[in-house]
């Protein structure tokens, strides 16, 4: 998995802009803002990964690059939370980087959780395309 910094245009997705921007996306070699989280953001971030909106098709699992020995898997998916004109988007991967390795989100990215709709809903697919969204569900050429 390529780490990208906190809040830059996300470059591991199969589209992009730049008002879609990464969270989470950390790697062993690159330094790892840490701190607390508040538990209802962390709840909040597990409640959304029992069954995540997928504009994509991701297949198999990443393995925790952060874990001593053996790396933590889990899968593939991504969570996109639309907020304020931008779509944050980080890996499953977060809810083990935050309760594990004490990874702490920027607080904007905190903000974004708590004011998500529950996905699959109309609301959050609203959302979504007030903020720009429709370029991940279409190929990004029209
Ligand atoms: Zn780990």
């Amino acid at each position: 998995m390529a780490a990208v910094v906190d809040l830059e245009p996300c470059s591991c997705l199969p589209v992009g802009g730049v008002h879609i921007l990464a969270v989470g996306w950390l790697g062993a070699s690159s330094p790892i803002p840490t701190g607390p989280t508040p538990k209802d953001v962390y709840q909040r971030l597990k409640e959304f990964l029992v069954n995540p909106w997928q504009p994509f098709v991701s297949m198999g699992v990443h393995e925790c690059e952060l874990c001593q020995f053996e790396g933590e898997a889990v899968g593939n998916a991504n969570l996109f939370i639309p907020y304020d004109q931008r779509i944050y988007v980080c890996p499953a991967m977060i809810s083990h980087y935050i309760n594990a390795h004490r990874y702490q989100p920027p607080s904007v990215f905190m903000e974004a959780v708590r004011a998500c709709p529950p996905m699959h809903s109309m609301e959050y697919k609203k959302l979504l395309v007030q903020c720009n969204g429709r370029i991940l569900w279409q190929d990004g050429t029209s």
